[in-house]
């Protein structure tokens, strides 16, 4: 069998290890969270595949790309192209869509070119990105930006109470003047009295003089409407003072379906255009699996090729457990998972063979029931030729694996050598945490909490949730389960927070903060490093600041430099004035403890734990070290945190609290079955606080803890949306709707 073969590598945490991979074979590596998983698959064998494929390009573009990630290992041989499918949004753009993203939408163009009646001419004319197919209102974006008056305007409130919620339209404002100043109303009088013409004026009234205004009203000034005035400066399609002004903005304006095209984003020459009564946004807009029955019946003759292809890539979405999206659905709004399953269908349908494909955590947002599905498709892509490697922690698809590489023993400095390497079997009887795992026994949680009382979700409607009523029990453990697309998050992340604004979710978004960001930034323990060096070395603490007078000059505090290269991505690399520490001569002059600045943002949080014995700033990195994060380093920047990593950083903040609402995305995403079980002991330890703790899981050693569990289903998309089961483990596993309690049964069994 040929093999890839790693020699002597050292990315990162990396202790030399050398190893080789079968070709041709699923090889799935395990491990704590930290142990060196990523170094070594993205960072050495991803890299160089990387850096071997730019070889290939002419030498203007190699020179520039020469730095490139050029990983620490002495030789990789017998390496392949390899195409890494990982969890990163796909382009946040507007014209983006499902249907864009998988091709599938331009085969569905050319379908209603040929086979369209009446006949609409060339493929382009079926384009929303195209001027001759594009909706003249909404410019083929389908969406228009409204104001919602409900936000705008508090009809309980009168002008000079602050009626009007914009926050330049503040009373004593100039903008606000303009209104009590008119001579129009009534400046006490509160506004759910106004009679319509009131209403008209305040509200719509274009660009003009008023006939008696109040004194204090300027000579030239004119008098406009609310609506026509925010209109007028803020709601431009995607002008520049929108996104300034964006969070307050927000706040106000609603992104409404475009009147004209109904969310079409084509012209209704083009929609008048359809196969059996349905147009071309008709069929965008259907859930995939009724796409593909619809094309099913389909039998012109000309364009058999067109459908059979369609057909072709629609199952592969079907297979891939996205059946419930449509083609029309912007890819900006789906979740990390979605757009790496996204992404590898595009690559289920390609006949190209002898590639590496590299997937990091491809389980995340997958019920165990989506799950099995996933691996078929991974075998298949396997017996194609392919040689498949993934990074994973979920049980089920480490099954699968041809030959596992467990890496570890722990994370970090305590890590980055091979623990096991072998069958699948094997590594059930392997030393490691891994293994133990694997032999370790499955018990449900047979003492629930009691509720200290409920919060009710009524009548929500959102998507796939229609009018659905909820009561959840507080101060308990919640896991809301289903498979995915069900309706979990529209209903636990976007509607529950509407109605009760005190619920805190903490979730994977990118956390707050500039480039130059870290965790000792984040958690505030930097401040205190500044002062103490500075104390001791009787200096400013500003110079201990890379964004400010300790700034290296070459990259300005960032470490490194970009390279923008016109045709292509652009490209970092370490600069070579301060290798990387962002900090000029003279901040690293000064030591504390035998340390400088940049010496101690190189310390991982466990070793600056020791380091800071007896400082206030200890206790805080201790908590972070409790969520597992124990093995970043302090001055890691906070924008190469994987998900998982940046929402642990934001629980961080708030152990302490009590009585409060609590909602978790996947929280386990990223993390080995060991940190797993860490990381529910704060859970429960927060619960015992008095919060109310709402996760969203699929991981069974999660919903094995719950206290109580809600159900959503029983299927995807329009097949879900509704509350199957609520109660405790214990009946859930009886429940026989349920498809979870269907699984928990066979676990537990
Ligand atoms: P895993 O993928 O197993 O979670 P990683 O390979 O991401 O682990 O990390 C292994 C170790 O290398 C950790 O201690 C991590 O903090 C460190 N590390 C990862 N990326 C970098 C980086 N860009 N610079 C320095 N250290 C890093
Ligand atoms: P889950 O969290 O259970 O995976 P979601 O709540 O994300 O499920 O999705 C439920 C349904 O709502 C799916 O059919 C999904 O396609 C749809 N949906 C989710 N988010 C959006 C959105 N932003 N726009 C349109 N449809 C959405
Ligand atoms: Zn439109
Ligand atoms: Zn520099």
């Amino acid at each position: 069998m040929q093999h890839i073969s790693i020699v002597n590598a050292r990315q990162n945490n990396l202790k030399n290890i050398s190893l080789s991979l079968p070709k041709n074979r699923i090889t799935v590596f395990t491990g704590v969270s930290g142990s060196g998983k990523s170094s070594l698959v993205f960072e050495t064998i991803g890299a160089e595949a990387q850096r071997q494929l730019n070889e290939t390009y002419d030498s203007f573009v190699r020179h520039r790309l020469q730095h490139y990630g050029q990983p620490d290992v002495d030789k990789i041989e017998h390496l392949n192209v390899a195409i890494v499918i990982n969890q990163k949004r796909i382009g946040g753009n507007a014209r983006s869509t499902v249907g864009t993203a998988t091709d599938t939408f331009s085969l569905l163009r050319l379908l209603f070119s040929r086979a369209g009646e009446p006949f609409a001419g060339y493929a382009n004319a079926f384009s929303f990105n195209n001027p001759a197919g594009m909706c003249p209102n909404c410019e083929g974006l389908g969406k228009v930006n409204t104001i919602n008056l409900n936000k705008l305007i508090d009809r309980r409130k009168s002008l000079n109470e602050g009626a009007i919620n914009f926050p330049t339209f503040q009373p004593g404002s100039y903008r606000w003047a303009r209104y009590t100043l008119s001579g129009y109303f009534d400046n006490d009088k509160k506004l759910r009295d106004y009679s319509p013409e009131e209403w008209e004026l305040l509200l719509n009234a274009p660009e003009h003089k008023p006939p008696h205004p109040l004194p204090g009203w300027g000579k030239t000034q004119q008098y406009e409407g609310v609506i026509t005035r925010i209109t007028r400066t803020f709601l431009k399609r995607e002008s520049k003072t929108f996104n300034r002004n964006s969070e307050e903005v927000y706040e106000v304006i609603r992104l409404d379906d475009c009147p004209v095209c109904h969310g079409a984003r084509l012209n209704q020459q083009v929609l008048a255009s359809g196969i059996k009564g349905k147009n071309i946004a008709d069929c965008a807009a259907m859930q995939i699996n009724e796409l593909e029955k619809f094309l099913e019946q389909i039998k012109t003759k000309q364009v058999q090729t067109i459908v059979a292809e369609l057909i072709k890539r629609l199952r592969h979405l079907i297979d891939i457990g996205l059946s419930y999206l449509s083609l029309d659905r912007t890819t900006s709004t789906l979740s990390g998972g979605e757009s790496q399953r996204i992404k590898m269908v595009k690559h289920l349908g390609s006949s190209l063979t002898g590639l590496i494909y590299i997937f990091d955590e491809p389980s995340t947002g997958l019920h165990p029931a989506d799950v099995q599905r996933l691996n078929r498709q991974m075998e298949q892509l396997r017996d194609k030729g392919n040689t498949i490697l993934i990074v994973e922690h979920d049980p089920d698809i480490i099954a699968i694996a041809d030959h596992v590489v467990d890496m570890g023993p722990k994370a970090g400095v305590h890590g980055g050598e091979i623990v096991y390497e072998g069958t699948f079997n094997g590594l059930k009887r392997s030393k490691g945490l891994t293994g133990a795992y694997f032999r370790q026994q499955h018990t449900l949680n047979e003492q629930p909490r009691t509720a200290s009382g409920h919060l009710t979700i009524s009548n929500a409607t959102l998507h796939n949730v229609k009018n659905v009523t909820l009561r959840i029990p507080e101060g308990v453990l919640n896991v809301i389960t289903g498979v995915a697309g069900s309706g979990k998050s529209t209903l636990i992340n976007q509607v529950l927070p509407e109605q009760h604004p005190s619920a805190t979710l903490i979730d994977q978004s990118p956390l707050r903060g500039s480039r130059r960001a870290h965790i000792a930034s984040y958690t505030g323990v930097f401040d205190e490093i500044r002062s103490l060096f500075a104390k001791t070395n009787k200096t400013s603490a500003g110079i201990f600041s890379a964004n400010s007078e300790g700034a290296c000059p070459e990259c300005k505090g960032l470490g490194i430099i970009t390279l923008d290269l016109a045709f292509m991505d652009s490209v970092e690399e370490t600069c070579d004035a301060c290798n990387g520490s962002g900090y000029n001569g003279e901040a690293l002059r000064y030591k504390w403890h035998k340390k400088n600045i940049a010496e101690v943002l190189a310390m991982t949080v466990e070793e600056a734990i020791t380091f800071f014995e007896g400082y206030a700033l200890k206790d805080i990195l201790q908590k972070v070290a409790r969520l597992g994060l124990g093995y970043i380093s302090l001055g890691q920047s906070l924008n190469t945190f994987s998900g998982g990593e940046r929402q642990r950083l934001k629980l961080a903040a708030e152990l302490e609290e009590e009585g409060r609402l609590f909602i978790f995305d996947e929280p386990t995403t990223g993390l080995h079955p060991s940190d797993t079980a860490q990381l529910m002991t704060i859970f429960q330890e927060m619960v015992d606080k008095g919060n109310t703790v709402i996760i969203i899981e699929h991981n069974v050693e999660v919903i094995s803890q719950a206290d109580w569990v809600i159900d959503i289903g029983p299927g995807a998309g329009n097949k879900g949306g509704k509350v199957v089961f609520e109660g405790t483990l214990k009946d859930m596993v009886k429940a026989k709707d349920s498809v979870t309690g269907k699984y928990l049964r066979e676990y537990y069994s």
